[in-house]
């Protein structure tokens, strides 16, 4: 065990899986105190295969495909805010950052992830998330931010590092040369993918030692990927992906000083 925690903060069931599976179960696997915490239960999505769900019950069923993902990083089981799916954006601001505040100082991450601004495709529950998260990581360690009378604990938390869950941009366009798809379609509209340039990306992780975890929780969230799909068998060449094996960051905000060149751990400097 380590005395190292990382905390990451998405909106979705599912929206670790891609992007953060390797590295959560990367982390899980040194020791690390790995949580993930999830804004909604993505009730409002799709259901890949009707027999899967239905809308009655689909905010269990995610929940529990999460729990059965989170078990296969080795992590501790998932963290809810409890906000309906696609309306983020609506929550009142400050009573959402105050729950994540809460979190940081339950939790005491050294390290946080969320979405970037540009929320992947422009999610605009990704996007809401990514301004919760940041603004909490300050309002935690500030002790007169959230007072005691709504708050379990008013003993501040300074975080050390906050890190952007990115693509790069040139990821998304060898996806469009290779002809796949580099848009979500949301509410029958086309959001493209958005990344930074690889000179803007500060961290890279290489989870290539953990791509089998990471297929086994993408294969958790049925419901959204369906029972079959093209990683369900995993076939090497999927395993080989440059996509599935290395998982990109953009260190944000740091109090512990800045690399000087491409760092390959989000706990660099706090080890
Ligand atoms: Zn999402």
């Amino acid at each position: 065990m380590t005395d190292l925690t990382l905390m990451t903060v998405l909106a979705h069931p599912d929206d670790e899986a891609f992007g953060t599976g390797g590295t959560l179960s990367q982390y899980a696997d040194q020791g690390c105190d790995v949580y993930l915490v999830t804004a909604t239960r993505g009730e409002a999505g799709q259901i890949a295969e009707d027999d899967l769900a239905t809308h009655a019950d689909l905010p269990f069923v995610r929940e529990q495909e999460l729990r059965c993902a989170c078990e296969i990083y080795g992590i501790h089981p998932p963290r809810f805010l409890d906000y309906p799916d696609g309306l983020l954006p609506l929550i009142h601001q400050g009573q959402a950052v105050g729950k994540v505040v809460r979190l940081i100082r339950e939790l005491k991450p050294q390290v946080v992830v969320t979405f970037g601004p540009d929320g992947i495709y422009g999610h605009y529950d990704h996007i809401a998330v990514h301004r919760w998260t940041t603004i909490a990581v300050d309002m935690a360690a500030d002790a007169t931010c959230f007072p005691h009378h709504v708050s379990e604990t008013c003993e501040r938390h300074q975080v050390s590092k906050l890190y952007y869950r990115v693509i790069p941009h040139e990821q998304i366009d060898a996806m469009r040369e290779r002809g796949e798809p580099t848009a979500m379609m949301m509410d029958g509209v086309p959001f493209s993918f958005v990344g930074p340039p690889m000179g803007e990306i500060t961290t890279v992780i290489d989870v290539s030692q953990y791509v089998e975890h990471k297929l086994r929780g993408i294969r958790c969230h049925a419901t959204q990927v369906g029972r079959e799909n093209r990683f369900s068998d995993a076939p090497e060449q999927v395993k080989r992906d440059p996509l599935l094996a290395h998982e990109h960051f953009v260190l944000a905000r740091s109090w512990v000083g800045w690399p000087a060149e491409v760092e390959t751990d989000l706990f660099d400097r706090l080890r």
